[in-house]
């Protein structure tokens, strides 16, 4: 998989030795200037300002315009230009630090149909980026924006194609300066793409059990990786009836994976517990989807794989916090042995569940592992992602996620969600707070149990709310800090959405990998701010 090993060098900002160059220019013209003078000289320079003048060549965001250059004056075959849109469109740095990604992952992709097999990029200090910043985006447009899922094709066109195998970051600063930046953002695209592997795993090839393989796989390859897996007969006797109800009817029993990460050692406790909800395939049991709603359910692990992802960066980067992730596993299927809807279950924090609804199955399995992950690890932070409802995508479309929190102490909720948004700017990975108030229990009062676990009123509306309303009741705020539960049905899987105009490092189609970055991230700001 080409993607994965490109290599990023730094030159000197003044190198004219690659043949390929990528220049991202403004919509205004004389913004340009000392820029273009700087890569290419001035005479060439003066042609693409005439080119632009004479509106051949725009600096629309992502337009893109390939000169053949004249190797013998400015030392290129190729320039690519690559419109960053108006200054005032990027005027917000997260805005215009997402659209440097994305114009690297633009570029890179062209240059791949070219066949040209290296090009420089600047390092954006004269945009007014660190360097050490440019570098990081650099590293995910180009790693994100070649990623291919080619498992299934017998023709491989990353292949037949000629990837780009290097990049060249000009820059004053040494390679030194810029090697801990470029290392760190290139372990963590590069388990951006195995998250997306694994989402974009058919169900059939990614069962609870070859899940749980593939985080047992990840302990063995990353050291201070440490990998627990709960069988069903465990997780019966952990009283996580919920979580085995949901896998019952499978012939792939339901299992629970654990990896634990402890630089602190073990007397310090845990500063953050991940819960990732992994459904391996999602029939809706008895309350079955149709057969369009089903098509892609073979995603529907996205959370559990981002969990997978993020902790496998915290430990390649040392990050010095104590991290649980907790992956629930199971594939919701109907047969002899399944979970009726009118069952009433009882959970491990003791609440009994009135089952509504088959379908509402991914929150089943995370309010059992939230209650064992506060019993067990007592985390200072928790936070739960998951592809948990249709509603979100009605709230929030598919270029956002949903944030929850919760915190007995207000203060820390609002810091703590405040953290987690910028998280989201920084990565490109966008969140937006939605409430989880306890006022929204009435619509799921049961009759006959403590809860139902599906509001059975549609006309309520808040499917995503309640969801989260449902998921605080499983948590012990007394235990815990701050819980947040990001809702990623939207986000996590592409088809042919909208997605990819804003953020063209995400594919068009297929997983998007979200989470483990911003997850990662935010673990750097927790680590950085105690
Ligand atoms: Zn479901």
């Amino acid at each position: 998989m080409p993607h994965r090993q490109i290599e990023f060098h730094v030159v000197p900002s003044g190198d004219r030795g690659t043949r390929a160059i990528m220049l991202a220019i403004f919509e205004e013209v004389e913004e340009n200037r000392a820029h273009l003078v700087k890569h290419l000289g001035e005479p060439t320079a003066l042609m693409v300002l005439e080119l632009m003048n004479r509106k051949h060549v725009s600096g629309r965001y992502k337009e893109f315009n390939l000169l053949t250059g004249d190797r013998a004056k400015h030392g290129r075959d190729w320039i690519l230009l690559m419109g960053l849109g108006k200054k005032k469109e990027n005027a917000r740095p997260y805005r215009f630090r997402d659209r440097v990604r994305s114009v690297v992952a633009i570029a890179a992709r062209h240059f791949r149909r070219k066949h040209v097999g290296s090009f420089a990029v600047d390092d954006f200090v004269d945009y007014g980026l660190e360097a050490s910043v440019a570098a990081r985006l650099i590293v995910d447009g180009a790693i994100l924006g070649l990623y291919r899922f080619e498992r299934y094709k017998s023709k491989k066109k990353s292949v037949e194609e000629s990837s780009p195998k290097t990049i060249y970051i000009l820059s004053d600063c040494s390679s030194g300066e810029l090697e801990a930046p470029i290392r760190e953002a290139r372990q963590s695209a590069l388990n951006t793409c195995l998250v997306r592997d694994l989402v974009n795993t058919p169900g059939s090839d990614l069962t609870p059990l070859i899940f749980a393989k593939r985080v047992r796989a990840s302990a063995e390859e990353i050291d201070g990786l440490e990998c627990q897996i709960l069988d069903a007969d465990e997780l019966k006797a952990e009283r996580m009836n919920l979580h085995v109800a949901v896998g019952m009817g499978s012939d792939n029993p339901p299992c629970l994976a654990i990896l634990r990460y402890r630089p602190k050692g073990a007397e310090a406790g845990w500063d953050l517990a991940l819960v990732g909800k992994g459904v391996t395939f999602d029939t809706g049991g008895y309350n079955m989807k149709s057969g369009e709603q089903m098509e892609r359910m073979y995603g529907d692990m996205a959370g559990g794989a981002a969990v997978l992802g993020a902790i496998r960066t915290i430990a390649q980067q040392h990050i010095p916090l104590n991290v649980v992730a907790l992956i629930p596993l199971a594939e919701n299927r109907v047969s002899g042995r399944a979970f009726l809807p009118g069952d009433i279950l009882t959970s491990r924090k003791g609440l009994t569940v009135e089952i509504t609804n088959t379908d509402a199955e991914g929150r089943l399995l995370l309010a059992d592992s939230l209650t064992f992950a506060c019993d067990t690890f007592r985390p200072h932070t928790i936070i739960d992602i998951a592809t948990l409802t249709g509603s979100i995508v009605s709230a929030l479309g598919h270029f956002v996620s949903g944030l929850f929190t919760h915190s007995e102490d207000e203060e820390a909720d609002r810091l703590f969600s405040r953290k987690l948004q910028q998280s989201g700017q920084d990565t490109g990975e966008w969140l937006w707070q939605l409430p989880v108030d306890d006022d929204y229990l009435v619509q799921m009062r049961s009759d006959i149990a403590d809860i139902e676990n599906c509001e059975t009123d549609r006309a309520s509306g808040a499917g995503a709310v309640t969801a989260a309303v449902f998921l605080k009741q499983f948590i012990d705020v007394d235990k815990i800090s701050v819980w947040a539960h990001l809702d990623i049905a939207g986000t996590s899987l592409m088809e042919q959405t909208h997605i990819y105009t804003k953020c063209p490092y995400q594919p068009k189609e297929g997983a998007t990998g979200i989470g483990a970055r911003l997850l990662t991230e935010f673990a750097w700001k927790m680590a950085g701010s105690s």
